[in-house]
């Protein structure tokens, strides 16, 4: 069942050739580009409801993209949806002046994440980490930024670098070289990055031994999402945790992924590891876009006493903060992100069974409601596993076979799968007949 046939989706392809008149590529953010995956043409969107997604052909699907993790809620949540229409109408939207607001939203924060001190408000991902890099550079009068290959931490100049680079470029394993997304960032930037694999324990000793004092801070993923899902290591964040205290760097985590989508309190709160500042955005908007930089007060004072700018029009706004208030009530209900991990470890256990029986050398690795399954007998710890031992042919057979099947996720074998609240039981049991299917075509195909 190879995806494009016009007869089931000739809408989209037609809406796709008229996009591609007057928007560059067709779509408004890389992800969702034919060459993240979305060949011959992306699905274009009619509607969404709960855990489904209706595209423009009417084919609806159990939706597992969620809007590549915003929807926690799923999409269209009552709640949510209502708290954004009743401020727009009682309060309104932009002042360029503080709202009392503001202030329950960053005490909400504060109180689901411990290592959150004080809070910052903006509107999307990128922006708040490069808020926190500066931040970081600022506090510790240090340049370098340890940057981990395979990892995404927004488009901005200072960071957009090794995301996934070739292996013809990418320089040698123990000492990887910094590699711009593509032209048009400063050279100087990557110079000021030091690039390495994750859950390499020597690597980041070796490291801090070297250029300890230079090393402004550690920007990490608790978890890395952007190469598919890779869990830490036993031991391994400790370890950065250990290093960047020792030497007087900071240590960044970028849980704009997993930040109030695997618990409240993040993946931090799971882990055990207390950062020094923490971004997120998607899960805390629950689909609006708010973003939000927090962590240690006395690393946030040089904003309190202007030596760092934060600017931004938008920042705070009454819409982004009506909405992350409303997600963050929706999260604290008592058994709430327990009923979620229940569904979701059903879905991957499920997964790994079906996969085990049909013999296939296939892994479902994930922490909560975010997962992404590997094809490939080999352990993948950091980028260049994947980049050497992933099966991607493999797992675009079983994005199509699911696609026909009603099941959506991201075709991009290096992105993640989300459960959301809404998702039920039988959402599951629906998943899982699909997932039987699909491995019984994937063994014929491949
Ligand atoms: N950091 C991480 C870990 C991300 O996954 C993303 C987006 N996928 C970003 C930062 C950038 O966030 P945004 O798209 O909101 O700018």
């Amino acid at each position: 069942m190879e995806f494009g046939q016009p007869e089931r989706y000739g809408r989209s392809q037609e809406a796709f050739a008229r996009a591609c008149e007057v928007i560059p590529s067709g779509v408004n953010s890389t992800a969702r580009a034919r060459f993240s995956g979305w060949e011959p043409y992306p699905l274009f969107v009619r509607e969404g409801r709960g855990s489904r997604l209706t595209d423009v052909d009417g084919n609806t699907y159990i939706d597992y993209l969620l809007g590549l993790g915003p929807m926690v809620f799923g999409h269209r949540p009552e709640a949510i949806t209502r708290a954004v229409i009743d401020h727009i109408e009682r309060v309104g939207t932009m002042f360029a002046l503080p709202t009392e607001e503001e202030i329950t939203l960053a005490g909400k924060i504060i109180a689901a994440v411990p290592s959150v001190e004080q809070v910052h408000l903006s509107n999307t991902g990128t922006e708040a980490v490069l808020y926190a890099v500066r931040l970081a550079r600022a506090f510790t009068g240090r340049r370098l930024i340890v940057r981990f290959e395979g990892m995404y931490h927004g488009f901005s100049d200072g960071v957009y670098w090794s995301k996934h680079p070739s292996l013809a470029e990418a320089g040698p394993e123990d000492r990887p070289r910094a590699v711009p997304q593509g032209p048009g960032l400063p050279q100087g930037a990557g110079d000021d990055l030091l690039i390495l694999q994750w859950n390499d324990e020597a690597a980041l000793r070796a490291a801090f031994e070297r250029d300890g004092e230079r090393i402004a801070a550690v920007l990490t993923e608790p978890v890395m999402c952007n190469t598919g899902c890779i869990l830490p290591e036993p031991g391994y964040l400790e370890a950065m945790r250990e290093l960047t205290r020792a030497a007087g760097a900071l240590l960044i985590f970028d849980e704009v992924i997993t930040g109030f989508r695997v618990a409240l309190g993040g993946a931090q709160s799971v882990l055990g590891i207390r950062p020094d500042l923490s971004v997120f955005a998607k899960g805390l908007g629950g689909g609006f876009p708010v973003a939000a930089l927090g962590g240690r007060r006395d690393v946030l004072e040089l904003v309190a006493d202007g030596t760092v700018s934060m600017a931004g029009t938008y920042s705070g706004n009454g819409i982004a903060v009506a909405a992350a208030t409303a997600a963050l009530d929706l999260m604290a209900a008592p058994g709430a992100f327990d009923r979620l991990g229940t569904v979701s470890r059903r879905l991957q256990d499920g997964l790994q069974g079906l996969l085990d029986e049909a013999g296939l050398p296939a892994r479902v690795v994930g922490i909560g409601p975010l997962f992404q399954v590997w094809f490939t007998r080999e352990p993948i710890r950091n980028y260049r596993d994947a980049a050497r031992h992933a099966d991607m042919a493999a797992f675009r057979v079983w994005w199509e076979e699911m696609l026909g099947r009603g099941v959506l996720f991201h075709p991009g074998p290096l992105e993640n799968l989300f459960v959301s609240f809404a998702h039920t039981e039988e959402d599951v049991d629906l998943t899982l007949s699909a997932a039987a299917e699909a491995i019984q075509a994937l063994r014929v195909r491949t």
